[in-house]
């Protein structure tokens, strides 16, 4: 071979350049590795989607005349490790040159960066060709604003890419954002559209991964993986996203049921974060569909829907890149708390809890505001250790990816990063929950009630954790009013609050 090519696991896009044509001198190498399956203890699922998909992908280049070694998790001469088994078969291959694709997550950078320092590879960078952005796109940001907020990185975004927006430039219906419209409570009478599932055969990779010991946790219908493995079922679940997700995507956004796992939601994250679909793609099938149907779709649907794959996602890959490596290590809370048991076993009396961990185990996903508002918000209030959090949140979704995970997980959910991501903590107690959720109905604990038996243990956690933080949060113009009610509070009843948290805090494991 002439040169050898470099494909990463998530680096699945098919309309990559590299593929546009057939090159019997180049050789295409994926690999399926221990360093990749023990990175952090990860949910059987997400391994079984990633490697499943890996194969796909690789037996379709193939298919198209490509040249491709996949390096099975079992083979005899895998090396288990990204470099030493790139430098195995530029060895076997006598071949010298090299081509990658810029990894999205930091570790792998570093590790080809370290491997390439010590060797006489001729190296060729090529960009993945799957994001809007670049990946120092906070630089030309920072040059042009002060303040990071992701709503002007997104107006950015709109501009530039002319979505939503009208001849004279402005954006369509004459807002930017109609988040506010976003935040209803879903009505009982609502019904919600079945998830589609797919049924993927995946059990050949689940017997391999038991066979070498891989350790995961979580469960899985190994003969009926129902993530999405190739571009084709990716396509399928984006349809029935538009045909039955999109029209209330943005009004629901934010409600939490025990009527179902994903509601409204597209369940899209885990084919676009291995990069079957860009999200170009993603977003103009979604603006030519809302076209068609603009009788039964109204513009704040699309525009949150858009929003989030146009704004969130591609600002937070920006966040990311611009504050790594030391954005891993911010602590601002100096939160120490181990993770509680019950994120790896559902047990636990707090319905809203049990239900969003049992649904992550059950189904290697939650949707946003399960996992930023239940599981996030419980670990902000009793202070867990942000790498515990972390190492959970990483390890639980089949969409985890340290570029999207971190700064979703370490800012905008544990504050951890002091604001970069978000301007306040999403901190919530039972009011939140019983305001947004049906989880309070029939709970062991009672919503509206802060000591004494049966009071719900956000309540007090709530304000032991406004009380604690004091210091490092009054001053922000978001906590004021909470900060005042606190204040205002009778000497006696707040220190019967706080004492009612420390028992929680005490007992975190029998909540
Ligand atoms: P939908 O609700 O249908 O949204 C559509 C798409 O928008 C998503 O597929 C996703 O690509 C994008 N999106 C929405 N919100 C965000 C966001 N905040 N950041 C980046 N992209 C966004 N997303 C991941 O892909 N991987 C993660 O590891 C991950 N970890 C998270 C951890 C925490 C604590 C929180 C609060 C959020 C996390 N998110 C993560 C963001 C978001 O929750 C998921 O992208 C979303 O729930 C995936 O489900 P969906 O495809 O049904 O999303």
């Amino acid at each position: 071979s002439k040169e050898i090519r470099l494909i990463l696991g998530d680096q699945l896009n098919a309309s990559h350049s590299w593929f546009t044509e057939v090159d019997t001198n180049i050789l295409y190498v994926m690999m399926e590795l221990r360093q990749e399956t023990d990175y952090v203890r990860h949910h059987q699922q997400k391994i079984l989607a990633f490697f499943a998909a890996m194969r796909g992908f690789a037996e379709a280049l193939q298919n198209a005349g490509h040249r491709l070694l996949y390096i099975r998790l079992d083979d005899a001469d895998n090396q288990q490790d990204l470099v030493a088994n790139l430098d195995h078969v530029a060895q076997q291959q006598q071949c010298s040159r090299i081509a990658l694709q810029y990894p999205d997550e930091y570790r792998l950078q570093q590790q080809l960066d370290d491997w390439l320092n010590d060797s006489d590879y001729q190296v060729s960078w090529y960009d993945s060709e799957h994001f809007f952005t670049a990946r120092d796109a906070l630089k030309d940001y920072f040059a042009e604003h002060k303040q990071l907020l992701m709503e002007t990185f997104y107006r950015q975004l709109r501009r530039r890419t002319g979505y939503l927006m009208d001849e004279h430039h402005r954006p369509l219906g004459g807002d930017w954002n109609y988040d506010k419209k976003n935040r209803n409570k879903l009505p009982k009478t609502t019904s919600i559209p079945e998830p589609l599932c797919f049924a993927n055969d995946v059990s050949d990779i689940a017997e391999m991964l038991d066979r070498m010991e891989v350790d995961y946790f979580g469960e899985a219908e190994t003969k009926k993986l129902l993530w999405p493995v190739s571009r084709r079922q990716a396509k399928q679940l984006l349809n029935h996203f538009l045909s039955h997700g999109l029209a209330d995507f943005g009004r629901y956004q934010d409600a939490l049921t025990e009527r179902g796992w994903s509601l409204f939601h597209s369940r899209l994250s885990f084919a676009m974060n291995c990069k079957m679909l860009s999200p170009r793609y993603v977003i103009e099938q979604a603006l030519d569909y809302w076209q068609d149907h603009q009788e039964q779709i109204d513009i704040a649907q699309i525009e949150g829907f858009v929003r989030q794959i146009l704004g969130w996602r591609e600002f937070v890959r920006a966040v990311y890149w611009h504050y790594m490596p030391d954005y891993q290590q911010h602590n601002e809370l100096q939160a120490k708390r181990a993770l509680p048991d019950c994120y790896w076993t559902g047990n636990t009396r707090m319905k809203c809890l049990q239900h969003a961990i049992q649904q992550s185990l059950t189904y290697a996903y939650a949707h946003h505001i399960q996992r930023l508002m239940v599981c996030g918000n419980f670990a902000l209030l009793c202070g867990i250790d942000p790498d515990a959090v972390d190492n959970w949140y990483l390890g639980v979704y089949v969409d985890a990816i340290e570029w999207v995970e971190l700064p979703n997980t370490r800012g905008m959910s544990q504050f951890a990063d002091g604001g970069i991501v978000g301007t306040k903590p999403y901190a919530a107690s039972a009011n939140y929950m019983h305001k947004m959720s049906d989880h309070c109905q029939d709970c062991h604990y009672q919503h509206n009630k802060t000591v004494g038996e049966n009071a719900c243990p956000l309540n007090s956690l709530y304000w032991h954790f406004i009380d604690r933080h004091q210091a490092a949060l009054k001053d922000n113009p978001r906590m004021k009013m909470m900060y005042h009610q606190w204040q205002k509070r009778d000497p006696q009843e707040k220190q019967d609050i706080i004492e009612q948290a420390e028992q929680h805090l005490a007992n975190i494991n029998s909540l």
